[in-house]
């Protein structure tokens, strides 16, 4: 028997020593407190070691205490595991701890006082089966000892009991294994005290429920816990989940997967054969797969990921697998909307300007047999549509125009809205029959409510010769075709062609070189001169030239339309008039009653105060006013006509000699004609010049000029080629004339010695 313990303590103090050592190295809060009560737990065995072993009173006392001050160190340490076990914060508790260990402390240091006053215990010899042992004979020390451990004890059960009624009966396992493990340690203890055997064999008992105490701390899993939280979170996934075990069969689905299969029992039989149908899902044996599958047609399809990944257990063996199965309509659908928006014109449904350019240059690209188009449609003064009769008939008209494209195109064109009021489309060279269009163009109406408003739109084509360009310069060339017929009121298509291409460059070269002429006096007016009824000159218009150094000589209609265009006309003008004062103050003698016309653009107005300008001219030359005389064009009156005309008014007024440039070759307003502040009447000759019938030219004229006198105004006919033009004139009253029959447009030192030639006539 002696035997026997002293090798199961042994066993058991090596064990608890391994726990106690495994628990130092474990990182969990909990390890520490453990570790200590393993150690400890050591101390009380090492006093029954002692006292199992021995046959001699004195080493029999020394194991007895050890083996009761062990007991106080591992009820300390047990109630400090228990709070931290059952997560109670020491902190909250820090007077009821202290109290108890000041207690167990005091319980300790009564023993040294043992060998003196023998107020705790004393030993006795007895013989079991033949052998002597020596057992404590308890006295009222040991007594408090006991009632101190029990109470300390007790403590450390309390809050186990609590903890079991208090957490969730899934939580509760781990409290009842210790509960349990402790109550056993407490029985079994307390079945030695009462039998008062010589050996304690309950050490066996703490030692197991230290051993459970380790185990439960340290590497307990909770399983059931862990399983019902997969459970619930497998249910709650937005996923159908189907589980199946190694041999196929289905073992659990969640809710979702019972709504998509339409399982409402537990009874999982059908489940594999429904997926199969439904899913239509070939199942390679793979042990991980995935899959996309669309159920159903239009509106109506549903579109499915399906996985399937495999379960192994900690060796990696297949113990199973789950398919997951993931409903993405929504998803699909959002995207699917999403690229709709990123591509489409929410207001026509049209594609983007990105989109278009994007499709077509795949087109472009990919196909490079066919030949195509790119056609750019502008709405004309479409701004004034939206301000007139405002957005929502603004809006209206785009849709109309898209739904116009629509119904005009056919598959293979490729169209969208490029911005406010400007659609492009992309479509085979010869698919589209531009006279139908040109005429279902200037057709094109749009109903609102009871008045039909006839929309002006143009399209400008670019037959796409060099696919290797980008398409935003094809869209380029395409405008540039349009803005050749911008203003144009009865045609509506205009085709590219590489001579826009030069005109533009040629346009902007001119333009950047304008200014340095000037300086450079390439720009020159040259004079023509103009005649009375004798045929003596009595002045002249100047008339712009441009001596350029690389292009030669420049006639005023290769630079002025485009000057005209983009307001730098102002410029020339300017030149010219100060050319002209130039001039006219260096004319002496019989040239001193010469005078110069000078040309007025419209969009001088816009660019500068030309009254100003040019009284600012008149009185740095020093000149007459009347000698400088002014020419407008019936256009100057299509803008702002009262402020012109106080223009004019102020002119006249200042002694300057107005006159009507060009008067029947536009859109002569014989009613403005009639209140205009005017001198002279300058009719173009030019517009009758190709009239077959010479005697309707003649009464035309006639009538022309009996009007110019009945106005009050003096009469100016330019463009006179002929001495019979000249004489016919004569004879119908006209005063003035200018022409080649006289003389061509001259330099100015020509002009002066043509003059000196004709000394006598001026
Ligand atoms: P315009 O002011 O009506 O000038 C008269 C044009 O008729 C001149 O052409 C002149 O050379 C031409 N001409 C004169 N007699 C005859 C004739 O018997 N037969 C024919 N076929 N033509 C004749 P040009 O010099 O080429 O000027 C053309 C137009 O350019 C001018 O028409 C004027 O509108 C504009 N222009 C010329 N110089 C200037 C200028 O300095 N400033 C502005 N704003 N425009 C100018
Ligand atoms: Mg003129
Ligand atoms: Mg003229």
């Amino acid at each position: 028997m002696r035997e026997t313990f002293a090798i199961i303590y042994i066993l058991l103090i090596i064990l608890l020593g391994l726990f106690g050592t495994i628990s130092r190295r474990s990182s969990k809060s909990v390890a520490k407190p453990v570790s200590y009560l393993q150690f400890t737990f050591i101390v009380p065995i090492v006093g029954n070691l002692i006292l199992v072993l021995s046959e001699n009173e004195f080493l029999s006392t020394i194991g007895s205490y050890i083996y009761s001050i062990g007991m106080d160190l591992m009820v300390m340490c047990l109630f400090d595991f228990s709070l931290s076990y059952c997560g109670i914060s020491w902190r909250n508790h820090k007077k009821k701890c202290m109290i108890l260990y000041s207690i167990l402390t005091i319980d300790i240091i009564q023993y040294f006082f043992n060998p003196f006053f023998g107020h705790a215990f004393g030993m006795e010899a007895i013989t079991v089966d033949g052998t002597l042992y020596y057992r404590l004979v308890p006295y009222a020390g040991q007594f408090c000892h006991r009632i101190i451990v029990y109470l300390a004890y007790a403590t450390s059960l309390a809050f186990f009991i609590v903890k079991t009624i208090k957490v969730p009966r899934i939580y509760a396992e781990k409290y009842y294994v210790i509960l349990f493990a402790l109550s056993l340690g407490g029985i079994w203890q307390t079945y030695y005290i009462i039998s008062r055997t010589p050996i304690d064999s309950s050490m066996i008992g703490f030692t197991i429920c230290s051993f459970l105490i380790f185990y439960f701390s340290l590497f307990y899993r909770p399983f059931r816990l862990l399983d019902r939280m997969l459970a619930n979170i497998a249910s709650k996934l937005p996923e159908a989940v189907v589980f199946f075990d190694a041999s196929d069969r289905c073992v659990w689905i969640n809710g979702k997967a019972r709504k998509i299969l339409n399982i409402h029992s537990d009874n999982f039989e059908h489940v594999k054969k429904r997926l199969t149908s439904w899913f239509n899902i070939v199942d390679t044996g793979e042990d991980n797969w995935s899959t996309k599958q669309t159920i159903g047609f239009g509106k109506a399809a549903k579109h499915y990921a399906i996985e399937k990944h495999l379960v192994t257990d900690v060796k990696n063996k297949k113990i199973g697998y789950f398919l997951s199965i993931q409903d993405n309509t929504e998803d699909i659908l959002n995207h699917q909307r999403e690229i709709y928006e990123a591509t489409h014109d929410m207001l026509t449904g049209l594609f983007t300007k990105e989109h278009l350019f994007n499709l077509i240059r795949n087109k472009v690209a990919t196909d490079k047999d066919s030949s195509y188009s790119i056609a750019l449609l502008d709405i004309k003064d479409f701004k004034m549509i939206n301000d007139i009769f405002g957005n929502e008939v603004g809006d209206g008209v785009l849709k109309r125009v898209a739904n116009w494209i629509r119904e005009n195109a056919t598959e293979e064109w490729i169209f969208g809205r490029l911005s406010g009021d400007a659609f492009g489309i992309c479509y085979p060279t010869g698919s589209a029959r531009l006279d139908v269009v040109e005429q279902r163009l200037s057709k094109f109406v749009i109903s609102n409510g009871s008045i039909d408003q006839h929309i002006l739109m143009h399209v400008g084509i670019y037959n796409v010769t060099d696919p290797s360009i980008d398409i935003s310069i094809m869209f380029d060339r395409a405008h540039l075709a349009l803005t050749t017929i911008k203003n144009e009121f009865n045609v509506h298509i205009a085709i590219y062609d590489d001579n826009m291409r030069d005109q533009v460059l040629w346009n902007q070269k001119i333009s950047t070189e304008l200014e340095a002429a000037i300086k450079n006096r390439q720009i020159v007016p040259y004079l023509q001169p103009i005649v009375n009824n004798n045929g003596s000159i009595i002045g002249a218009e100047a008339l712009v030239r441009w001596l350029h150094p690389d292009e030669g000589f420049l006639p005023p209609f290769k630079f002025i339309p485009v000057f005209e265009k983009n307001g730098m006309i102002a410029l020339v003008d300017k030149y010219i008039w100060r050319c002209a004062c130039e001039i006219l103050s260096s004319w002496k003698d019989e040239k001193s009653n010469l005078f110069i016309s000078v040309n007025i653009s419209p969009k001088d107005f816009y660019f500068m105060d030309v009254y100003a300008e040019i009284m600012a001219l008149i009185e740095e030359f020093k000149i007459e006013p009347s000698r400088l005389r002014i020419e407008i064009t019936e256009t100057v009156m299509m803008t702002e006509a009262e402020s012109r005309m106080a223009i004019l008014s102020k002119f006249r007024k200042s002694g300057f000699v107005v006159e009507m440039d060009d008067f029947g070759s536009g859109y002569s307003s014989l009613n403005q004609l009639k209140d205009m502040p005017l001198d002279v009447l300058k009719i173009d000759m030019k517009f009758l010049s190709k009239a077959a019938d010479n005697h309707r030219a003649t009464t035309i004229l006639r009538n022309v000029l009996r009007l110019s006198n009945d106005l009050g105004l003096f009469s100016l006919t330019e463009g006179v080629e002929t001495e019979d033009q000249y004489k016919m004139l004569n004879e119908i009253g006209c005063q003035l004339f200018q022409g080649y029959f006289f003389a061509k447009p001259m330099s100015v030192a020509d002009f002066e010695k043509l003059c000196d030639k004709n000394k006598g006539n001026l």
